[in-house]
């Protein structure tokens, strides 16, 4: 009479700076979300912890509500008051901490990029593991993010396992191994962690800057399982090239670190659905693509009559950072212009020197009826350009896995990228002989130089041009590619629960 039990999920708490569409940067906002969801439709018990910065989308987020306790945290040799708020996004439970510390750390109209950085971050994640620690909370797994969170695998098993916060095992997932939070090593002693424990070369001393301290070594050496956003990216990152001064660590921590490829939430990105584009559409029938290019030229006032209307558009929506190859982007509107196409670009940069270049760039094309750059962050008019692009370029000189090419990809839109990091795991050369005719979705090329990308972007523009019918196929083919979470996550609850046995 009595069923057997059914094997619990687990309770997986994600510390991290990020989560979309509230507060969203990069990528790994859309990780957070993405990852998040597909473990709880998998069973398992998810909750986020994130800063609560003043500058986030609250329209976003559901019952936001400020919980009835005062979250005393330790910093600077005093403990501080923080309020904590929770709400719902995109149906993941989030805790908000809001510190009462008066430099107002998440208070400044901005995600990242402040003076105290530093400070901020490793002053939230003391505070999310005090708030772990005081509503009694007893998660299997802690899952921190980057950087920014990194101090929280070193603060568990420094502070809180021996405060009885023992529950839990640490996974960590870097998205980028170039940000790593490096600082003289006193600031460390700040969030209530030791100096001298701590900075060894096997510890947290950085490998270059033998007085400094360096955060995301201190995940990389303290957490259970580290994980990055693709397989590719993983074998790079073992390289002195590839993982910025982290190789050897790496390499020494290679039994616990492996490359999972990101998968985008195909719920938020879905043509058939998408509230934020002009018609929707699906691979059955790609109409509503074509008009949305149409509509997208008339609002961005690009050529729209007789001729223009043939001419491919190509896209680029991106963070205008030197990673994303921006050499290239400048280059591939030039091209693009000489192979007879239309280009939109959608980035800004956090570089002043970068975002001015591109701003002399876009006023010399103000008025171009083939090039229209938008130098802003908008979530609207990304949605426009992957629906309405017929090509999509990222010429990246690194890049850990790349969200955009899977999204433009399932709004049909086909990408060129060069071969590195996740791009190389998820775009598969159409001419390339070695690759199986059904895996093959777009173009690649080697060298982050003109000559390479040209090889890429022009045999994609001739293809366009002069095979209308095989592209279409190639369209319809790239909307069916599952890039779902689904498997991504069977991955980490595999690691998760490997750690944990
Ligand atoms: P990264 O995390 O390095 O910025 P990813 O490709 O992993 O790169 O993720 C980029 C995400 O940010 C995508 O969802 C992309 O659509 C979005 N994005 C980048 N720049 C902009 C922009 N200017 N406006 C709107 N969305 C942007």
């Amino acid at each position: 009479l009595l069923q057997p039990k059914k094997r619990p999920g687990l309770h997986v708490i994600h510390i991290a700076a990020e989560i979309a569409p509230v507060a969203k940067v990069g990528g790994l906002g859309d990780v957070l979300t993405g990852l998040c969801r597909s473990l709880q439709k998998k069973g398992h018990l998810v909750e986020a912890i994130l800063p609560k910065y003043d500058c986030m989308d609250y329209s976003r987020i559901i019952n936001l509500r400020e919980l009835d306790l005062e979250l005393p945290s330790f910093f600077d040799g005093h403990m501080h008051k923080n309020k904590v708020w929770s709400g719902i996004v995109e149906g993941i439970p989030v805790y908000f901490i809001e510190p009462l510390h008066p430099a107002k750390f998440f208070r400044r109209g901005e995600y990242y990029a402040e003076p105290d950085d530093f400070r901020r971050f490793t002053y939230f994640s003391r505070a999310a593991m005090e708030f772990i620690l005081q509503s009694g909370k007893r998660p299997d797994i802690i899952h921190s993010h980057d950087w920014q969170t990194s101090v929280v695998a070193p603060l568990y098993w420094n502070v809180y396992v021996p405060l009885g916060l023992d529950s839990a095992r640490l996974a960590f997932t870097c998205h980028n191994f170039l940000y790593q939070g490096i600082e003289n090593s006193e600031a460390i002693a700040a969030c209530g962690l030791t100096v001298q424990d701590l900075m060894s070369p096997d510890q947290m001393q950085d490998n270059f800057f033998h007085n400094k301290i360096n955060l995301l070594k201190g995940a990389i050496v303290f957490s259970n399982v580290v994980t990055t956003v693709s397989p590719t990216y993983a074998q790079e990152v073992l390289s002195p090239e590839g993982g910025k001064g982290l190789h050897g660590t790496l390499g020494a921590h290679s039994k616990k670190f492996f490359g999972i490829l990101n998968g985008i939430d195909v719920e938020v990105w879905n043509p058939a659905t998408d509230t934020l584009i002009d018609y929707q559409f699906t691979a059955d029938n790609i109409d509503g693509k074509f008009v949305n290019k149409q509509k997208l030229r008339e609002r961005l006032g690009l050529g729209n009559q007789g001729g223009d209307e043939r001419r491919p558009l190509v896209g680029c929506v991106t963070r205008l950072a030197p990673q994303k190859g921006v050499h290239l982007i400048k280059h591939a509107i030039h091209r693009t212009l000489e192979k007879g196409g239309q280009f939109i670009l959608l980035g800004s940069s956090n570089l002043p020197e970068v975002q001015h270049e591109f701003e002399v760039i876009a006023r010399q094309f103000e008025n171009h009826p083939q090039i229209r750059l938008v130098l802003k962050y908008d979530e609207t008019l990304s949605h426009a350009i992957y629906s309405a692009a017929d090509v999509f370029v990222i010429p990246s000189i690194f890049e850990p896995c790349g969200l955009t090419q899977m999204i433009s990809m399932r709004y049909g839109t086909i990408p060129v990228v060069r071969r590195t990091g996740g791009l190389a795991d998820s775009v598969f050369d159409v001419d390339d002989e070695r690759i199986p005719q059904e895996k093959k979705n777009g173009f690649v090329f080697d060298d982050a130089n003109e000559g390479s990308f040209n090889s890429g972007l022009d045999r994609a523009l001739n293809y366009y041009i002069q095979r209308p019918e095989w592209w279409q196929d190639l369209v319809r083919k790239a909307m069916l590619v599952d890039f779902s979470w689904d498997s991504s996550a069977d991955r980490y609850v595999d690691l998760y629960r490997l750690v944990l046995k």
